[in-house]
């Protein structure tokens, strides 16, 4: 069963980066400490704007994250903190190291999923993109995780470096008891953004062929995949969250995000100040967010131009849809 999941303002999702800091170096990595600095937020800021965002919207989705948000000494508090204020779920975002032995400090009621993240189904390919031996160390984490009664998810990043092991990942998934599994496209951010962003991002028709097909398969294995829509016919409706979604991605530096792809940029439409949440001064992304383009979605034609493809006359041949809006596939009950 396929499903595009619409965006909702009634769920709030709070992307909580709680450091920027991280004990890897991957090739792709989204963080870019010009725009989202170097700190490590005390537990007593993390609490202070848990609950600021707990009062804004009661029951949000809460997915913390770093950098590698284990490495937070009192992450296991921030999440009791979580709990205590009603979140809806709690997932933790990890690179598979579980450092601070995090798995003893919480427990499975009080965390929905632990989300690892691999980039290939062998070590040559995911320690490529991520760092020698971390292959082995998130296949040794999510089985720590799974034995202890967790629920785990998996986040694969295809690009045109492992888009080739898409497949392999379905037995993967399955002998490893991976309860939901994200699929998500290389965004042109970051250290990405540097790096012959070209040769990154895979070809539409390599990712309409390979995505959905791999999904299916997988979903057959009783697991539940999410994958980016990425692209639009001109009959399908266009829709950018900024305008109706309630997702905040906060970075320890304060900036609050409304849009990931403008987290490259001091676009930020609200910020952290004296801990309390206010709007920021014009222009920021909010006033992209209205931008009405026959291409889809702005940021994409901004800083992912090489997504587009247009006709002689020059108008485009698809949309590039919202990046947060996603594709659901699950097995037939
Ligand atoms: S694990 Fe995540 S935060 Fe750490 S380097 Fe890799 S992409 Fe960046
Ligand atoms: S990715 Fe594009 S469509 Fe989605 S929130 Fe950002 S600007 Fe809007």
């Amino acid at each position: 069963m396929r499903k595009t999941v619409s965006f909702s303002k009634d769920a709030a999702n709070v992307f909580f980066h709680i450091l920027t800091h991280c004990n890897l170096d991957c090739r792709h990595c989204y963080i870019n400490p010009e725009q989202h600095g170097k700190s490590t937020l005390p537990l007593s800021t993390i609490e202070t704007w848990l609950g600021i965002f707990g009062e804004r919207h009661s029951g949000a989705n809460v997915i913390f994250l770093g950098g590698e948000p284990t490495l937070h000494p009192d992450l296991s508090h921030a999440i009791k903190k979580a709990r205590k204020l009603g979140c809806r779920s709690v997932t933790v975002d990890t690179n598979g190291y579980l450092f601070n032995d995090i798995l003893s400090k919480v427990k499975p009621d009080e965390v929905d999923f632990f989300s690892f993240s691999l980039d290939g189904a062998t070590p040559e390919t995911n320690d490529a993109i991520r760092g020698k031996g971390c292959f082995d160390t998130c296949i040794a984490g999510i089985r720590k995780a799974v034995s202890r009664g967790f629920a785990t998810s998996l986040i694969y990043t295809v690009s045109n470096h492992n888009i080739h092991e898409l497949d392999s990942m379905v037995p993967l998934l399955k002998e490893l008891g991976i309860h939901r599994f994200f699929i998500q496209v290389i965004g042109i951010r970051g250290k990405s953004a540097g790096t012959e962003p070209e040769r990154l991002q895979v070809h539409r028709s390599d990712w309409l062929h390979k995505i959905p097909e791999v999904a299916d398969k997988v979903a057959e294995n009783g697991i539940t995949v999410t994958y980016p829509k990425a692209f639009l016919t001109h009959e399908e409706p266009f829709e950018c969250a900024g305008l109706i979604a309630d997702n905040y991605f906060i970075f320890p530096n304060g900036r609050v995000y409304r849009c990931p792809l403008c987290e490259d940029f001091p676009l930020h439409s609200m910020m952290m100040k004296d801990d309390q949440l206010v709007t920021t001064d014009k222009i920021n992304e909010n006033d992209l967010f209205e931008l009405n383009i026959p291409e889809g979605c702005v940021m994409n034609k901004l800083i992912q131009p090489g997504n587009l493809s247009y006709y002689y006359d020059g108008t485009p041949e698809y949309k590039v849809a919202c990046c947060m809006l996603k594709e659901e596939v699950r097995s037939k009950p």
